[in-house]
């Protein structure tokens, strides 16, 4: 794995650094290249399976590596009316040979958080949760710890998160604070996800976003600051967890010198986002129209 750049960049009149993670790979980027590291051996293994959404960047990826690799990948999912018209993530997972079965076929508990090897089957928690994922995770603080060796800072990390993985093991790695926000569930749901898979590490901080907002739901205020972001800043971000990322950071105004915001890539699940975002707002002029 090859070294993502870190950048000085400017948003609403302050100054941060980010750790371009997004660039890592064309296929792999973000935090699942850094999450499925460990997957670099594969030869005892012949089939993969894991199970979560049909959106997912984690699915994606593990179609990719699992194709690449010249393994079958076995995904198990709620069918859901996007199957018919694939795009994104899963248009992607389906061209690099992607096997669906219904989400109710999936052999263990959905909180598992540990690998399952059997005969040359393994068996990957939702969004690769798991110890081993602090593998290519301990080399992400490496990085961090370099640059701020060299650039002599003392800096606040901030990075949102889906199942906390990449928060947790970031946070065990490094000896400066972590702070992130639950972009699925609740602060009190990400806090007990970080003592299941690892009740030993010490917890990255949990802020709380400005209002709740549901994982996956349309939110008119943060797609405008997804698209002030790329406006200001010239880095396309995620839509589904760094614009809350950004309104909590503006929000407990931490965004300074000192912040260094980790960008975890994502970008590919940004297609169904913005159609689903013009779509609606298609249908609000339509109806702002009607009412002239
Ligand atoms: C998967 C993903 C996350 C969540 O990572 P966790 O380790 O599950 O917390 C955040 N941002 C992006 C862009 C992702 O793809």
């Amino acid at each position: 794995m090859s070294l993502s750049p870190i950048q000085r960049v400017s948003f609403a009149g302050r100054s941060f650094f980010l750790k371009r993670d997004d660039l890592l790979h064309p296929h792999l980027s973000g935090n699942k290249a850094r999450k499925f590291h460990f997957l670099q051996d594969l030869s005892k293994i012949k089939e993969i399976h894991s199970f979560g959404s049909l959106h997912s960047n984690a699915m994606y990826s593990l179609s990719f590596l699992a194709k690449s690799k010249g393994k079958t990948f076995i995904y198990y999912a709620r069918s859901d009316p996007s199957l018919h018209n694939p795009k994104g993530n899963l248009k992607g997972a389906l061209e690099n040979g992607m096997i669906l079965r219904p989400l109710e076929e999936w052999p263990y508990g959905k909180e598992l958080s540990h690998l399952i090897f059997i005969d040359d089957r393994l068996y990957i928690p939702e969004g690769g949760r798991c110890p081993e994922a602090q593998e290519g995770i301990a080399i992400l603080a490496k990085e961090i710890e370099e640059w701020v060796k060299k650039e002599q800072k003392s800096p606040k990390i901030f990075l949102p998160s889906g199942t906390g993985t990449t928060a947790l093991f970031l946070q065990k790695y490094l000896p400066f604070p972590v702070y992130t926000i639950p972009c699925v569930g609740d602060e009190e749901y990400l806090g007990e996800q970080f003592v299941a898979l690892d009740p030993t590490a010490p917890c990255p901080i949990i802020l709380s976003p400005p209002k709740k907002y549901r994982f996956g739901r349309l939110y008119l205020e943060l797609f405008e600051l997804w698209r002030e972001l790329k406006k200001q800043t010239d880095v396309t971000f995620d839509l589904l967890y760094d614009p809350i990322g950004f309104a909590t950071l503006l929000y407990h105004d931490l965004l300074d010198e000192d912040l260094l915001y980790i960008h975890q890539g994502g970008l590919m699940g940004n297609e169904t986002m913005i159609e689903r975002y013009k779509a609606k707002l298609d249908k609000i002029a339509k109806t702002n129209k009607g009412a002239v």
